[in-house]
């Protein structure tokens, strides 16, 4: 289990809003953003690369373009921009 003092210090690595824990998941509490951070053996995995990206319109996975700082949906093209 994760502890409470880790989840504080711990934000999003794209827009810097708080974590909720969710069972094995880390999830941001932005809503435009939405990544869902999974946690290994206690080891939150905190990569946008490996998160799960669902867009906040479609739930469609979003692409990552770190040299923008961009989420962008294939779906619906709703873009994100982080911090
Ligand atoms: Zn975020
Ligand atoms: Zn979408």
């Amino acid at each position: 289990m994760i502890k409470k003092e880790v989840l504080d210090v711990l934000c999003c690595p794209f827009c810097r809003a708080n974590l909720k824990l969710d069972n094995n998941n880390l999830i941001c509490a932005n809503k435009d953003c939405g990544c869902i951070y999974q946690i290994a053996e206690d080891i939150p995995l905190m990569l946008i690369d490996d998160a799960k990206r669902p867009c906040p319109k479609c739930g469609q996975q979003r692409e990552y373009k770190p040299e923008q700082k961009l989420l962008n949906c294939p779906q619906c093209s709703l873009e994100y921009r982080g911090k």
